[in-house]
């Protein structure tokens, strides 16, 4: 894995990162102890499960700021759990990290359509699962940080309020996840420029970008799906440029 988060701040130098409950699902117990030492020591409250089942009733009884999700699990899988949440309006906005094996990304990269809000391929280094969940919890806090441009963009009928975080469509409020208040916001201060995969992952995510890794685009991809699919047919002015990214076009009405 050659994506890095941008910064490269220590972990644990977050003081605003203090206190959070983490929810790490992952039956390995070398691993979870690993996590849950790493994270705890970055200041993190953590809380371990070993299977899914196990999982859904923990959160259940009390919602985490995040989950750090293994897809293989005994019982029910990783994937099946990561639907479970997206489907409850009660926890589909909980921010989620999945861990995937190198072997089964090919082929399961379906699982990261449920709505992963990002993934580490195991074997990681526990210094970038901090740094990575650093980086969603401060994009979950703080979505309309994202540059010192204007504090409000318009095109067409899409209204950006970046300070105030909203996104309005005719005159009518949509509610976007961070990763895609972020990507419109990319697009909106781009304006017809044609934004490649990489710009996107860098801006969105913030994190250097490994382009040549199929699932890196198709993460891409799948948010700026979500994020058409919202602004209804206003979605329609992201346009796909073939095997570059996409654009945002200026003639919309
Ligand atoms: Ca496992």
């Amino acid at each position: 894995m050659k994506r890095l988060v941008k910064d490269g701040r220590e972990p644990g130098s977050e003081v605003t990162s203090r206190g959070q409950r983490i929810l790490v699902v992952e039956d390995e117990p070398d691993i979870a102890a690993l996590i849950g030492y790493q994270l705890t020591r970055a200041g993190f409250r953590v809380e371990t499960t070993l299977n899914g089942v196990e999982a859904l009733r923990t959160v259940a009884r009390d919602i985490p700021d995040l989950i750090v999700l293994d897809r293989m699990l005994p019982g029910i899988s990783g994937d099946e759990v990561l639907s479970r949440l997206k489907d409850d309006p009660e926890t589909q906005g909980v921010p989620v990290l999945v861990l995937t094996a190198k072997k089964e990304r090919e082929e399961r990269i379906a699982g990261l359509e449920l709505g992963a809000d990002d993934y580490l391929t195991k074997p990681f280094s526990p210094r970038e699962l901090v740094l990575r969940v650093q980086a969603i919890l401060r994009r979950a806090r703080e979505p309309g940080r994202v540059s010192a441009g204007s504090k409000v963009l318009r095109m067409g009928p899409i209204h950006m309020d970046v300070s105030a975080m909203q996104v309005s469509v005719s005159g009518e409020d949509i509610s976007l996840t961070p990763i895609e208040f972020r990507l419109l916001h990319a697009f909106l201060e781009s304006r017809e420029r044609t934004l490649s995969r990489r710009q996107l992952l860098e801006k969105a995510w913030d994190v250097e970008a490994d382009v040549s890794d199929r699932l890196e685009t198709r993460t891409v991809d799948m948010h700026v799906q979500r994020l058409r699919a919202k602004l209804g047919e206003a979605g329609d002015s992201i346009q796909t440029v073939r095997g570059f990214g996409y654009r945002l076009k200026k003639d919309l009405e």
